[in-house]
């Protein structure tokens, strides 16, 4: 696969020439934070940055999305005929997204595409997309990717890796979509020899872990009528944070909204978190406790992904939730209490 050499004198001009062929985005400076925006002509990502305060699901997921637009006025020949809602689903790039986040719409991905269920929403911009990864090189405290089946230079789910060298860029090709997009730049090719001795160093850098080795071979009846759930939902409130801000977290609700003649189907992100995220038509809610809710939440991404799906837990050890929960309640914490619970398990399974 193409590996090219960029200079940083020539960053601009080298965006500028892929910009000829796709709609770039990249993280921008908001206040104090970097989110994922359009860039727009001429402007370029900023790529001093650790990582974004949102992940950048919303690129392929947008946090609102219409579906369907329809008439309720009788007058219009075709009223109450609901029509797609008009999409652009031409090429883009996203420049700086982090390796993490991009392994996480690759486990994303497990959802929206499946053998009985693909959904072209999610799919159509996925698909429209080239994902320019930027290796991390100075990684958070709270980042434990290394552990959670990822890492600051891991390739899954990118079509370019780009390796920040000092005055210069080394862009490694790893798919068919990213050669093609490292030919628009008509820069020089070089080796990949400098990326292994920096992901060496990134990775050292990486200290926080995430225990889970218990989790694949633990009961999960013993783990869902577990105790620990008391004390580790004591806290919550129900905030959502953990869930918005997570790049795996792809729960959605629809709904129609309307005013005057006009209505829209429209779809929202949902949060299992929330008191009324699992209310029947009937009115019966079996997650109506705060307790059921944070169990819900830590059993799906450490228990019922991990068994389901044999691909490690749905986490990448992004650390957001970890930073931004108001009342600090830590997943690494939860993942070594289930785990320690596993281990018990399986001992007592072995001893009888
Ligand atoms: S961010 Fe913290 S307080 Fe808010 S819902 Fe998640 S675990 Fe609960
Ligand atoms: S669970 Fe937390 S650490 Fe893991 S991917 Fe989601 S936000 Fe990141």
């Amino acid at each position: 696969m193409k590996v090219i050499k960029i200079d940083k004198s020539q960053w601009s001009q080298t965006l500028e020439k892929i910009r000829g062929a796709y709609r770039l985005f990249g993280p921008v400076k908001e206040k104090t934070f970097h989110n994922f925006t359009e860039l727009s002509d001429g402007q370029s990502p900023d790529l001093a940055f650790q990582n974004t305060r949102l992940s950048p699901k919303s690129l392929v997921f947008p946090q609102s999305e219409v579906m369907l637009n329809y008439s309720l006025d009788e007058a219009d020949a075709d009223h109450h005929v609901p029509k797609e809602a008009p999409k652009d689903y031409s090429p883009r790039a996203v420049i700086g997204i982090r390796p993490c986040d991009a392994k996480a719409l690759a486990l994303v991905k497990m959802n929206f595409d499946t053998d009985q269920y693909k959904d072209p929403y999610w799919l159509n911009l996925y698909n429209a997309t080239t994902f320019v990864g930027l290796a991390c090189d100075a990684p958070c405290g709270t980042c434990f990717c290394t552990t959670a089946g990822c890492g600051p230079f891991s390739e899954e789910g990118l079509d370019v890796l780009l390796v920040d060298q000092n005055d210069h860029y080394v862009a490694k090709a790893l798919t068919d979509k990213g050669t093609q997009l490292l030919q628009k730049t008509g820069s020089k090719e070089t080796t990949a020899a400098a990326i292994e001795t920096a992901k060496i160093a990134a990775e050292a850098k990486i200290t926080a872990k995430i225990e889970t080795d218990n989790l694949r071979g633990a009961d999960m009846m013993a783990l869902y009528k577990a105790g620990l759930w008391e004390d580790i939902s004591f806290a919550c409130l129900n905030c959502g944070t953990c869930t918005f801000s997570c790049p795996t977290c792809w729960c959605f609700d629809i709904q129609d909204e309307v005013y005057r003649k006009k209505g829209v189907r429209m779809r929202n992100w949902d949060s299992c978190m929330f008191p009324i995220f699992s209310v029947h038509t009937t009115g019966h809610n079996p997650r109506d406790s705060k307790l059921s809710r944070v169990r819900q939440r830590f059993m799906h991404k450490l228990k019922y992904f991990v068994d389901k799906y044999d691909k490690g837990i749905m986490c990448v050890g992004c650390g957001r939730c970890v930073r931004q929960c108001p009342v600090n309640i830590d997943i690494r914490k939860v993942s070594a209490l289930m785990n320690q619970l596993g281990s018990e398990a399986r001992c007592a399974v072995k001893g009888s």
